[in-house]
């Protein structure tokens, strides 16, 4: 059978047009467009090469989310004042299984951001080899300021309209920015009063007292190190002895400074939305954990505790603390490329994203280009959703492993990814790139799915 020969120049004509559609059907969600952009220029040479892909319109059906909804909130403060607040969930992909992602709970939250983070689970979640499709959700609720008692209303009736949508077999949410165990808890108690049965794998990261998996907490920072040791072992080298600089201070952040620190490097610097800490004789993450997790204070307060370390303010600045492996841990595009070059300036080796998307395009493609080992963060954050997908498995067979059990499989996944995204780049003319590997291995398995099971 004769094969319609395909021309370089035509193969990027029509991605082209496929990136015009996104921006026309989607204006003014710059985020959105951004991950569109970084995971089109990957398609190029898997285009050029299965034709079956662009029969099937599989590029344009990836980037249109299956399902988008969104809600009204109204909640009632402290003061007996109504609130109310917007509530979303993309159901992106579910080519490869129910819908999986966070829930994102912070003001800038707006149907772009969601639309940006469900468009790269789908492929993470791929990329983690669990039967997992594509999801995400949130409000722009602001969490900072609020009692117990406003977090918790807030949760209910987040739930009391997002319930009619997710199940375990349908969408599975988690935590995200502003989310974590305390929230899905809440949500978790009014999904089972609502529906009156118990059904614990309709949400991830749940308590482990009842139905959540021990090793879900640390697992997205964890797995981020996982990731970093297999690129840093490609170079024959390894963590210990580094100096590591970790943005954020939230959950990826702190369980990746506790893996480094496992392994024997050094965390000089950290930070939260409004400043950074330096420490040089390294972070103390004692002291990090009791400000952060039990006072829910602010990373100036690390200062109090240790006279040594300096408090610097503007977040973004921690990028000029010379360090040869920098871990974006906090959010998107908090990584520019004046701070790219800066890091290179000061002898970085080594970037892995363990925030989403926390890397503009031009500073991934300086590092790139200045040939520093970078893991995107669709494969070295994909842990996290690895354990969710974990915990899943285990809610379905009514049984708990050890955190032992669950930290192992947790690195076999996380070195899976690795090799599969190092040989798809290889594969594609992308030698050494995974920021190509990890979209182009994620992309064939959902693409391969999306046409065995038609045109839906
Ligand atoms: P947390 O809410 O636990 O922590 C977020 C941290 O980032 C805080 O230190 C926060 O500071 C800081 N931060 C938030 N927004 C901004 C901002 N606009 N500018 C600067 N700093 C900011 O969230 P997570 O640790 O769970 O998530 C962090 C990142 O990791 C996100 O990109 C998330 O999508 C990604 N991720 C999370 C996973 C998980 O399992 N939790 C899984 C995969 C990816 P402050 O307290 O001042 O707001």
């Amino acid at each position: 059978m004769s094969q319609a020969v395909v021309t370089e120049s035509e193969v990027r004509e029509y991605i082209e047009s496929v990136y015009e559609t996104v921006i026309k059907r989607n204006p003014e969600e710059s985020e959105f467009h951004q991950a569109v952009r970084e995971f089109l220029e990957s398609m190029e040479p898997v285009i050029a090469r299965h034709p079956e892909y662009r029969k099937h319109s599989i590029l344009e059906r990836l980037v249109e989310p299956e399902r988008l909804i969104t809600f009204r909130v109204p909640w009632v403060d402290d003061k007996g004042q109504v609130q109310v607040n917007r509530g979303f969930r993309v159901q992106f992909n579910s080519t490869l299984g129910p819908y999986k992602g966070g829930l994102r709970f912070h003001p800038t939250v707006a149907a772009g951001t969601i639309k940006f983070l469900g468009f790269e689970q789908t492929f993470k979640n791929a990329l983690t080899g669990q039967p997992i499709g594509g999801g995400k959700g949130g409000s722009d609720f602001d969490p900072k300021g609020k009692s117990d008692l406003e977090i918790m209303r807030f949760s209910q009736s987040f739930m009391t309209e997002l319930y009619k949508y997710i199940g375990p077999d349908a969408d599975v949410p988690a935590g995200d920015i502003g989310v974590g165990a305390r929230e899905i808890g809440y949500m978790f108690g009014q999904y089972k009063r609502i529906r009156g049965g118990n059904e614990p794998g309709v949400l991830t990261g749940k308590g482990v007292g009842y139905g959540g998996s021990l090793g879900r907490t640390e697992a997205t920072g964890y797995g981020c190190i996982y990731f970093v040791e297999e690129m840093l072992a490609s170079r024959g080298l390894e963590i210990s002895g580094r100096r590591v600089v970790v943005s954020g201070s939230g959950n990826v952040s702190i369980f990746a400074i506790e893996k480094v620190q496992q392994l024997g490097g050094i965390v000089v610097a950290c930070s939260d939305s409004a400043g950074y800490v330096y420490d040089e004789d390294g972070i103390n993450l004692d002291t990090v954990k009791r400000i952060k997790l039990e006072e829910g204070g602010r990373i100036s307060d690390y200062v109090n505790h240790h006279p040594g370390a300096v408090y610097r303010t503007g977040s973004t600045n921690i990028w000029s603390v010379p360090c040869e492996i920098a871990l974006p841990c906090a959010t998107q595009n908090e990584l520019d490329e004046a701070s790219a070059q800066l890091l290179v300036n000061n002898g970085l080796l080594a970037v892995a994203e363990g925030a989403n998307m926390p890397c503009t395009l031009d500073a991934v493609h300086l590092l790139l280009n200045a040939g520093v080992l970078f893991g995107p963060a669709k494969a070295a954050n994909a842990g996290g959703v690895a354990v969710s997908a974990l915990e899943m498995s285990q809610n379905s067979m009514r049984l708990s492993w050890t955190f032992e059990e669950v930290d192992s499989k947790l690195k076999g996944i996380m070195q899976q990814i690795y090799r599969s995204s190092l040989e798809a780049a290889e594969d594609y003319g992308f030698p050494g790139n995974l920021v190509a590997g990890a979209n182009i291995a994620g992309f064939k398995k959902v693409a391969n799915a999306m046409i065995a099971q038609g045109v839906v």
